[in-house]
């Protein structure tokens, strides 16, 4: 969020609550966390008892309070939608929705892939860093070691003699949350969040929906200036006049304040989650903002000499996968292999897709989506491969050694002729001494022999040695009978088919 660090006195400027957001590897404790904080804190104040899930939460810790903290100081908003596709998606389109990070990593566990994942989420995002080392309350919990798996991952917890703060908690029994919450505090305080209230609301979509009783929700996080009832609201995708807004209990307010969470009805249509809104003098203008062309057809690629183009199409199971996953892989060097992503969509992969890998040559990616039979058995009979995978790190690993195997040296095999086998005249071990006759191109010494039966390849093997009239030659023409000694696992056959050829690796 924009911070006015470092200006002259100015008196609009005030302390706000930080932006929490949780990341870490699934089943690692992010959403028992959240329910547990959620429950702990957020309860007890309410009137109805019944909290909406808006994709976001305030608490505000009162318990002890500290005398020299503000209002605004004991407040923590968390992003209640866990997981690194979640936060990624929010800043996919720039958005700095979160102040602090919090790494929940189980202790029994310790680092998996989605927390070195979140950990470079998180060092893009450039915010401070929180780790929780959860599920202590469960025989096996070895904190240290997590603490020296970190390590690896450039993250120095303190107890390791670094500067992140890190607390053991366990998000079932609540052990060590109360300091968590008190470190979130902490952190905020040293980043010195502060916003200029007198200036136009402006923020980020964090979720968003369409119900038919109420038509378009937006939860919003302000990061400047205060919304209210009646002003022109609108993000690069969608505009409309705030009819109500709502805090994360679900009650009308008059006026939110920098960092709460608000549910804003009146967009006309769904704007985008990861946009920035901005408050417009009116409809006009606020339509003069929307940026019509959204995703565009393939774009133009200028390949240079020596590159290549990786054509991708992309199914995913929701929109913040996808959106996550093409962030990711935009950022994927890309000096010898270009990506286009021809097509990224969210559902199961179909037929069209598998003829659209077809005509552009491209690789099929799915993440936690499968193909449907049609599509299935349409793949297999074109060829085309299909990659799917559940975690975003091991498909963006996916992809990149696929991108390394573009540049890996080609084999080129150029067929010479072939032999129709007449004689065995030795077996031993692997290797064979065979007659036959050339009835097809010419044959080679030393070159690379497919055992053909039946139509069907059997194995293949190399050609020792070459002779006619038991005289060693180095090549014989079609229409000869020569000897050859064999070597390979598969033995070969009266009448068996000798394919001859050679193999040269090609650097492309
Ligand atoms: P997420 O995928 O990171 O959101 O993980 P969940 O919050 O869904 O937790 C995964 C599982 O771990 C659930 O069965 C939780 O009940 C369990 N769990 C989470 N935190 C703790 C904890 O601190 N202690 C214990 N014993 N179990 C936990």
């Amino acid at each position: 969020m924009p911070e006015e660090k470092g200006k002259k006195e100015n008196k609009n400027l005030v302390p706000r609550p930080p932006v929490v957001v949780v990341l870490g590897h699934i089943d690692h404790g992010k959403t028992t966390l959240l329910d547990f904080i959620r429950k702990t804190k957020v309860a007890e104040k309410e009137s109805g008892g019944i909290t909406q899930h808006v994709g976001a939460y305030e608490i505000e810790i009162g318990n002890p309070p500290s005398p020299k903290a503000t209002e605004g100081q004991r407040k923590i908003t968390f992003i209640d939608t866990p997981g690194h596709e979640a936060f990624s998606q929010i800043r996919s389109r720039g958005a700095k929705a979160a102040d602090i990070a919090i790494l929940v990593i189980d202790a029994t566990e310790s680092v998996k892939p989605q927390t070195k994942e979140a950990i470079l989420h998180i060092k893009k995002a450039g915010i401070p860093l929180i780790v929780a080392i959860n599920k202590m309350d469960k025989p096996g919990a070895d904190p240290k070691k997590a603490a020296r798996e970190l390590v690896r991952d450039d993250i120095l917890i303190e107890s390791m003699g670094g500067k992140i703060p890190a607390v053991e908690v366990s998000a079932k029994t609540g052990q060590g949350v109360p300091d968590l919450l008190e470190l979130i505090l902490l952190v905020a305080e040293m980043e010195n969040l502060k916003t200029d209230i007198s200036k136009p609301a402006k923020g980020v979509v964090i979720e968003c929906c369409m119900t038919s009783q109420r038509g378009t929700m937006a939860t919003l996080i302000l990061n400047e200036g205060k919304l209210k009832p009646g002003q022109i609201i609108g993000t690069s995708s969608a505009y409309g006049k705030i009819k109500i807004l709502e805090n994360f209990r679900g009650e009308q307010i008059s006026e939110a304040s920098p960092s709460q969470p608000v549910l804003v009805l009146g967009f006309e249509k769904v704007p985008k989650v990861g946009e920035e809104f901005k408050i417009f003098s009116g409809v006009e203008e606020a339509k003069a903002n929307i940026k019509t062309k959204e995703r565009g057809g393939p774009e133009v690629i200028n390949v240079e000499e020596g590159q290549k183009v990786l054509n991708l199409i992309l199914k995913a199971d929701v929109v913040g996968s996808l959106e996550a996953i093409e962030e990711v892989l935009k950022n994927l060097p890309q000096e010898k292999v270009i990506l286009r992503i021809l097509k990224g969509e969210v559902g199961e992969i179909n037929e069209t897709d598998i003829k659209l890998a077809v005509q552009a040559k491209a690789k099929i990616l799915g993440f936690r989506v499968k193909a449907n039979p049609i599509a299935e058995s349409l793949a297999e009979r074109e060829k085309i491969r299909i990659m799917k995978f559940d975690v975003i790190y091991d498909l963006v690993e996916g992809v990149r050694k696929y991108m390394e195997k573009l540049f890996e040296p080609e084999t080129v095999r150029t067929d010479l002729g072939k032999i129709k086998t007449l004689i065995v005249f030795l077996t031993d071990k692997n290797r064979q001494i065979v007659g036959g006759k050339v009835i097809e191109g010419h044959v080679k010494k030393g070159t690379s022999i497919e055992v053909v039966r039946d139509g069907e390849i059997k194995g293949k093997g190399r050609m020792i040695n070459l002779q006619r009239n038991k005289k060693d030659i180095e090549t014989a023409p079609k229409g000869e009978e020569v000897g050859i000694l064999y070597e390979g696992n598969e033995k070969i056959e009266k009448d068996d088919l000798l394919v001859i050829y050679t193999e040269e690796k090609r650097k492309i």
